[in-house]
């Protein structure tokens, strides 16, 4: 059993959990970040990487991997304990000292906890297919990371919402063919880019498999050669494929934070706007994890709440020393 103290424990190293991680370095606090998932980078690293954003001040567009990599940069001068791939589970408190355990048997101790688990430890939803585990990572995968591993491939991409239509459109630049397969004839994305996927569709550069479901997989040694599917008249089709990507969303769960009797909206923990302290002092909620009247489920909201979670901390942590607001450019980057 590992145990170690620090003064905050950030649940969630997504891009606002890193962030938080800079605001609360520049008051002197130190902190450490927990995340079940193997990388940094939340829903950024794990679901859209090369995808381009265009709403990051500043930045007129920026992919979601290379913001991510700025963070890490950026909170580099203030050395965080990054502890990846293990879930926090139960907290405890004891003479204002909070006790985390996490599922790798750490202990942890923190004058607070700030929770940035965006919408819960989150995994792909993926198609109801027996033997699907077989080719996970070799030739099916839920999210890409890679746009050249495609290059004059033929794909089969499932799903009908805005991942599975975007990245139809983006991978049909690589793919020497595209299969894009869907059980009903309406597609849940964006109209603008349903239109550019019918007319990619109409120069025969993307085939529409509607409405069909996935139904099974054949290949050897995890690397796919068959995609059966299915219309609900029992007519069978046969994909021959090298790779499938499935977009059935996300299922996420707040999972053991249930049980750390704060006040959850809807899967989304209820926090005051102007500390971003939950129903219980000490333990705060920054990011797509917390609900407020008008909240905005944006990176740059996610950052102004990190700023807002350090200055709330800094007296717990620093009951004697009163906080002088200061700009980064009279401060500089803060040593701890
Ligand atoms: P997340 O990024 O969700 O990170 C939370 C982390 O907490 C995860 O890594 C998770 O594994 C971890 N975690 C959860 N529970 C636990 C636990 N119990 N123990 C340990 N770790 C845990 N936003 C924009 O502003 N602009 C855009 O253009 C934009 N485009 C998007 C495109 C797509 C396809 C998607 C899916 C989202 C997009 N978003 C965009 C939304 C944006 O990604 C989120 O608002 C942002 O990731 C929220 O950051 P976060 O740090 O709060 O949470």
């Amino acid at each position: 059993m590992k145990n170690f103290e620090t003064d905050v424990l950030i649940v969630g190293a997504g891009p606002v959990g890193l962030f938080c991680v800079f605001e609360l370095g520049q008051l002197g606090i130190k902190s450490c970040l927990i995340d079940t998932l193997p990388q940094i980078g939340g829903q950024c690293t794990a679901l859209y990487p090369e995808k381009p954003i265009y709403d990051i001040p500043a930045f007129p567009e920026i992919s979601a991997e290379n913001l991510i990599e700025r963070l890490s940069k950026q909170i580099k001068p203030f050395e965080p304990k990054i502890i990846l791939n293990k879930k926090v589970q139960k907290l405890t408190k004891e003479n204002d000292i909070f006790l985390i355990e996490s599922s790798g048997n750490e202990k942890i101790q923190a004058k607070c906890v700030i929770i940035a688990a965006g919408c819960g430890a989150f995994g792909p939803n993926k198609p109801p297919i027996p033997n699907i585990n077989d080719f996970e990572g070799k030739s099916v995968f839920y999210s890409v990371h890679d746009k050249t591993k495609f290059k004059d491939k033929i794909i089969a991409i499932a799903g009908g919402g805005d991942s599975a239509v975007d990245w139809a459109i983006e991978l049909n630049e690589y793919a020497k063919k595209i299969y894009f397969i869907h059980r009903r004839p309406k597609l849940r994305a964006a109209p603008n880019n349903v239109k550019i996927l019918e007319e990619l569709s109409r120069k025969g550069k993307i085939e529409m498999v509607i409405p069909f479901q996935l139904e099974s997989l054949e290949g050897k040694n995890g690397f796919l050669d068959t995609i059966f599917v299915r219309n609900l008249e029992n007519k069978e089709m046969k994909i021959k494929a090298d790779f499938l990507i499935p977009f059935y969303g996300l299922s996420s769960d707040l999972g053991p934070i249930k049980e750390w009797e704060l006040d959850v909206f809807k899967n989304t923990l209820q926090i005051e706007q102007s500390t971003c302290q939950t129903s219980q002092k000490g333990i705060f909620a920054i990011g797509d994890i917390c609900h407020y009247q008008g909240k905005l489920k944006l990176i740059l909201t996610g950052f102004s709440e990190a700023a807002i979670a350090a200055h709330s901390c800094y007296e717990l942590i620093f009951p004697d020393k009163v906080l002088h607001f200061e700009y980064s450019t009279s401060k500089g980057i803060n040593k701890i």
